[in-house]
């Protein structure tokens, strides 16, 4: 039985979760769910945002399956709980596969994983005020940079991807990004891969005008970020897309979209990315079967005509659910 840590969060995030849940009770019956708090409700309640019950609970897990938080506006002193559990779990690697979910939905057929380091680069979170203005510390370490271009390289071989595209922007960063790509070089040094660069406004546009060429890809973290949300744009939406933020033994998972402040409480948000990040979870946990099942039953579900709002539908999040569920069978 493995266990596993559930923190839906605010807005639309115990909605999705919820749905996550149902599909995973669906393919199997060897996870425990472990319920935590964590985001804005859970500080209005307990003056918290990460209260220490929810990192025993983490602690005791094998995995996190994360929903999403409500930044609050105009608390000078917010540390973001999800970035404080990334570092504080140091889950350097974050993860997006960028596919279409079905043929019918979005613009292009990119088939891309982005591995983004996930705790430093311009993420540092330490910025130092002067009258003239701020000043950032973005960092690119050796070890952070190796780590990371290890981690992609074992991901894409595990995965039998073709290619690995390094992106950075050393032209105008030399130092920084300068080290970061020659890290890539050396670490890629007797792989099969087929290894590659990309300065990251090439790659911006080369995921749209030759996204065939894009394969699995390795950046910074600012450039991921921005990359992985324009890749979900492209394949289909916020709604649709899963990510992971990982190391070797640990993993957090998570819908790219936030907590849509401007949906939530509705019914209408599409579970998708929570379904899919709950697959993702499997993948994991060394449940590939499973995984793989729920995948197929969200692209047969879009077939048969299940569609939220986002997608044109007019499924609600629990019609849409029950729909993934129903074709899921237990492995
Ligand atoms: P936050 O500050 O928590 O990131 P946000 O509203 O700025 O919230 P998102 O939550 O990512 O950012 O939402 C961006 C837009 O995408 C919103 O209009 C939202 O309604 C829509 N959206 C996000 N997730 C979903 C979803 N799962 N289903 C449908 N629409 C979604």
């Amino acid at each position: 039985m493995k266990k596993i840590a559930v923190l839906p969060g605010d807005g639309i995030g115990p909605e999705v979760i919820g749905s996550a849940l149902t599909v995973l009770d669906a393919v199997t019956h060897d996870l425990e769910f472990l319920h935590g708090e964590i985001g804005l409700e859970c500080h209005s309640r307990t003056g918290e945002y990460l209260p220490r019950e929810t990192l025993d609970i983490i602690d005791e897990s094998d995995a996190v399956l994360f929903g999403a938080i409500t930044t609050p506006l105009g608390d000078p002193n917010y540390r973001s709980p999800i970035l404080q559990l990334r570092k504080q779990l140091d889950l350097y690697a974050n993860v997006r596969p960028l596919r279409k979910v079905h043929p019918s939905l979005g613009l292009v057929d990119l088939d891309a994983i982005i591995v983004r380091e996930n705790t430093e680069g311009m993420y540092t979170q330490i910025e130092r005020q002067d009258p003239e203005g701020v000043t950032l510390e973005r960092r690119v370490s050796i070890r952070g940079s190796r780590r990371i271009v290890r981690f992609a390289r074992e991901l894409a071989e595990k995965n039998c991807r073709k290619r690995i595209t390094c992106v950075h922007k050393s032209n105008a960063l030399r130092r920084s990004d300068g080290l970061f790509r020659e890290i890539f070089f050396e670490e890629m040094m007797g792989s099969n891969l087929e290894v590659k660069e990309l300065l990251v406004d090439a790659a911006a546009a080369a995921m749209i005008d030759r996204y065939k060429e894009i394969d699995v890809i390795v950046t910074l973290n600012l450039y991921g970020d921005i990359l992985s949300d324009e890749g979900s744009a492209l394949t289909g939406g916020l709604g649709l897309s899963p990510s992971a933020n990982m190391n070797a033994e640990f993993g957090l998972f998570e819908p790219v979209h936030g907590s849509a402040p401007d949906i939530a409480g509705r019914g209408v948000a599409n579970p998708t990315a929570a379904i899919l990040s709950g697959a993702m979870m499997l993948d994991f946990l060394e449940m590939s079967t499973e995984a793989e099942t729920i995948r197929l039953a969200v692209h047969d579900a879009i077939d048969k005509g299940a569609r939220t709002r986002d997608m044109k539908g007019d499924h609600s999040t629990q019609q849409f659910t029950d729909v993934v569920a129903s074709l899921c069978h237990p492995v």
